[in-house]
């Protein structure tokens, strides 16, 4: 992709958001940007960061890595989005600065043993699976407590809030039922954790759903970057 095209759909992408705040009566200034660069090589990220952007989200462990690393530019923000094999936690914990996908107890032991002294608190966000899908990740709602109990007391990790990808819906009024149903839980599990800050949901078909409902942190790949090519 080119880089007139990459800023043309950045700026669409950033009118976008503004609008969804503007139907919602919020702030933009309280929704943030992820570019989730999964599949998109180190110079497209680069081309992103050129224009402001600072949020990337990787989905595979290697990948994200190796583009941290060849980036290592310490003016970004790595969040991990995808699945996580227990076994990989290690190289999350080392090198990413976000984990939103925590939807096991297993996982919080090890990010928190495997955090390094040396970096700040490591982000976290849990996982819910709002839709009950068996072979989807993210913990069932009832496990939302036992999680955030055991997130916060981990010295090494930090508990920043809820992520959730929801089964894909068209219409927009079962888009936002569903994302209520997340916010429902973010304002729950806030009353006991005052300090959580981030609803991260919605992407490039959904996220003026999400922010009509609260997300303050748009996933957004495809309306960046264009199609992905299938694996
Ligand atoms: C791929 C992905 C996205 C971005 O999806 P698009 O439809 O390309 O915007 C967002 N969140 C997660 C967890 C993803 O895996």
């Amino acid at each position: 992709m080119d880089f007139t095209t990459l800023k043309l759909a950045h700026q669409k992408t950033l009118d976008r958001i503004q609008a969804a705040c503007q139907a919602a009566q919020r702030d933009p200034e309280t929704v943030a940007l992820l570019a989730v660069s999964k599949t998109r090589d180190a110079e497209a990220v680069e081309a992103l960061a050129t224009l402001g952007q600072r949020a990337f989200g990787e989905n595979y462990v290697s990948e994200g890595v190796g583009k941290i690393q060849a980036l290592a530019n310490p003016d970004l923000i790595w969040h991990f989005i995808g699945p996580i094999q227990s076994n990989k936690t290690k190289l999350l914990a080392e090198h990413f600065d976000w984990v939103q996908t925590v939807d096991r107890l297993k996982l919080v032991k090890r990010l928190n043993d495997q955090r390094p002294s040396s970096a700040p608190q490591l982000n976290v966000l849990i996982q819910v699976n709002l839709d009950g899908e068996e072979q989807k990740a993210g913990c069932a709602p009832s496990e939302i407590a036992d999680l955030a109990q055991a997130i916060h007391q981990a010295p090494r990790l930090r508990l920043r809030g809820l992520m959730a990808i929801p089964a894909v819906r068209q219409a927009l009024h079962q888009q936002r039922a569903v994302f209520a149903d997340l916010k429902a839980h973010f304002d729950q599990l806030q009353t006991q954790y005052p300090h959580i800050d981030t609803l991260s949901a919605g992407m490039s078909n959904d996220m003026e759903a999400a922010i009509a409902e609260g997300a303050n942190l748009v996933r957004v790949g495809t309306a960046l970057f264009g199609p992905r090519q299938k694996a």
